[in-house]
């Protein structure tokens, strides 16, 4: 390769320069932007914070606070790079508290758009007005200003128009605002947060709230009303929030929220931390609802690791993970989980019912619906209908329930201890059976036999890929214990899944239950809701989905009618 004269001269690059570049770190967007200036708001001590929008923030970001304010001796100063007040030393950036430390971001902003700064400090008598374009100074004077910080950023990127031309539309830059601030009024309950976006409302979240208080303002209802708390507490660590139940699980990730000391952050290992809590109880495109706080120790947390401080690195991450499934798992465990019964409301039969004058009930903020707890509860059946399902009652309400999903969690749970205790569930064949299950069959066994044995299946080499078949897990000795096998076999070759001993244990439940479609006596079923009774997460089968739903007797009195909203 040639380098051509230019590229081979050294020169210091100009101030203007060096910022813009450190503005295409930290300032990749608008909502970067935006959430500079709302964690400086934070860092101020803001319990009031207005964002303003306009065309998706590339003409215009207004961030109005009532925090501290900024001194004027302090004011152009702000807009030096690396100049913060926020830590002094070596020392303070291993303890950071506050949400900004590098004194970059105002420099970033200001070196490419035109800035306008309005603030008065608690301690002077007035304030300050002091506006820059393109890293240049334009006025400084002496001006009328409520206290606290007014942030004007208008034409984002105006000076450097090729990093404009990779935004994308207004909708979506203005999609990601929104995101990153109601990441940022999750972590912050306590402060208000109100946005605008071309001049009209978007929300106005009052300060002073809960979580759970906001999750309700922002999400609704029928969220807030799904969430299970989460508490742990050691000496330097403490997780607090919610996890949302197996019906708030979404296809996407947008609604995971976690955050570390006030920052909301992203983090693959604790992600995953949860979603291993929730182990059986999703399907497996899903997703878990949760929103967690993680208070500790500074000195154990780095977040200095990312340009726009969105990962953080912990001292001890192990312990993290643990700290955080745990935690998690604890929660849902003390949970019965009831999947929300969702029943569309015919809007005709509405409309007659509620003449004009009745306010529509409004659908987010239904009062909590009574959720259904299967413990000391008894369950008593009514029908059986399609061969699929059972009707049951409780004192409660009523119950329907998908007979396949129930007796598969029932079978899990049975299985799942047996493994436990180390005491497989077995059923001897009356004659041992010898299989010859082929070169790539016996591949597989031999890479699954202690599982394989674990849950049941008494099977010894017999040379070649010959077997001997002595016993099948219990449950499973009415199916063809050959076919059985060969099909189990062919599946766990057929899925790159990693933990196979989970899904010989998830086949060996499902396979020898009870089939959607086998009528039932009523004996049976009897026998069924018995089990369920007695077995953990009954709610859900093991692949997540929902083996009953609920139905209390108020929600039946308002599907029917009989009751005033
Ligand atoms: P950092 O937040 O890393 O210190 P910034 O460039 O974001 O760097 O801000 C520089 C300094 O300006 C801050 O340290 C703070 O002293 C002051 N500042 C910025 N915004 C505000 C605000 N809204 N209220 C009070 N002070 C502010
Ligand atoms: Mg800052």
């Amino acid at each position: 390769m040639r380098f051509n004269d230019a590229m081979t001269s050294i020169k210091i690059l100009s101030d203007s320069l060096i910022s813009q570049i450190a503005a295409g770190e930290v300032i990749e967007r608008p909502a970067s932007a935006v959430k500079e200036l709302v964690e400086n708001s934070l860092d101020a001590g803001a319990e009031q914070i207005s964002v303003e929008i306009e065309e998706g923030g590339l003409k215009r970001i207004r961030v109005v606070d009532n925090g501290i304010g900024i001194l004027a001796v302090d004011a152009r100063l702000a807009f030096e790079r690396h100049a913060t007040s926020k830590i002094r030393s070596q020392e303070d950036l291993f303890k950071i508290r506050s949400m900004g430390f590098r004194g970059e971001a105002l420099a970033s902003i200001a070196s490419i758009a035109r800035v306008e700064l309005k603030t008065h400090h608690a301690d002077e008598r007035v304030g300050s007005l002091l506006e820059i374009d393109g890293g240049k100074e334009v006025r400084f004077e002496e001006a009328a200003c409520p206290l606290g910080t007014e942030m004007n950023i208008w034409g984002l990127f105006k000076h450097t128009p090729a990093r404009k031309k990779y935004m994308k539309s207004e909708r979506t830059e203005y999609g990601r605002v929104f995101d990153m601030l109601c990441r940022v009024a999750l972590a912050h309950p306590a402060v208000g947060f109100r946005l605008k976006r071309d001049g009209k409302d978007v929300f106005d979240l009052p300060s002073g709230q809960s979580l759970r208080e906001r999750i309700r303002t922002l999400y609704g209802g029928e969220t807030a009303n799904a969430l299970v708390p989460v508490t742990y507490q050691q000496s330097n660590l403490i997780i607090s929030g919610y996890v949302g139940k197996p019906e708030l699980a979404r296809k996407s990730k947008k609604y995971q929220f976690l955050f570390v000391n006030g920052r909301a952050i992203e983090s693959r290992s604790l992600h995953y931390a949860v979603t291993e809590a929730f182990h059986s109880l999703l399907m497996h495109e899903k997703h878990p609802w949760y929103a967690l706080n993680i208070e500790m120790d500074p000195a154990l947390v780095d977040v200095n690791v990312h340009p726009r401080k969105l990962e953080v690195k912990f001292l001890n991450e192990q312990e993290m993970f643990r700290a955080v499934r745990g935690s998690v798992h604890h929660a849902l465990q003390g949970e019965m989980l009831s999947p929300v019964m969702e029943v569309s409301e015919p809007v005709r039969a509405h409309k007659l019912s509620f003449p004009q004058s009745a306010p529509v009930p409004q659908r987010d903020f239904a009062p909590a619906q009574k959720t259904f707890d299967l413990q000391g509860t008894v369950l008593r059946p009514v029908a059986q209908v399609a061969n699929a399902y059972i009707v049951a009652e409780s004192e409660e309400g009523m119950v329907l329930i998908d007979q396949h999903a129930a007796h598969e969690r029932v079978r899990y749970a049975r299985f799942m201890n047996a493994l436990e205790k180390a005491e497989p569930l077995t059923q001897p064949l009356l004659t041992p059976l010898e299989l010859d299950l082929g070169a790539a069959g016996a591949k597989v066994l031999e890479e699954n036999l202690k599982s394989f044995q674990a849950m049941g299946f008494e099977i010894e080499a017999f040379g070649g890929s010959t077997y001997l078949l002595r016993s099948v897990p219990a449950g499973l000795e009415k199916k063809d214990p050959e076919n059985l096998l060969k099909e189990m076999l062919a599946d766990l070759e057929k899925d790159a899944v990693k933990d196979k001993r989970e899904q010989i244990l998830t086949m060996a439940a499902c396979r020898g239950a009870i089939k959607f479609g086998d009528p039932l006596t009523m004996m049976e079923m009897q026998g069924l809701l018995a089990d369920m009774e007695t077995t953990k997460h009954c709610t859900h089968c093991p692949h997540g989905r929902p083996a009953l739903i609920s139905f209390s007797f108020d929600k039946l009195e308002t599907l029917f009618k009989r009751k005033n909203f």
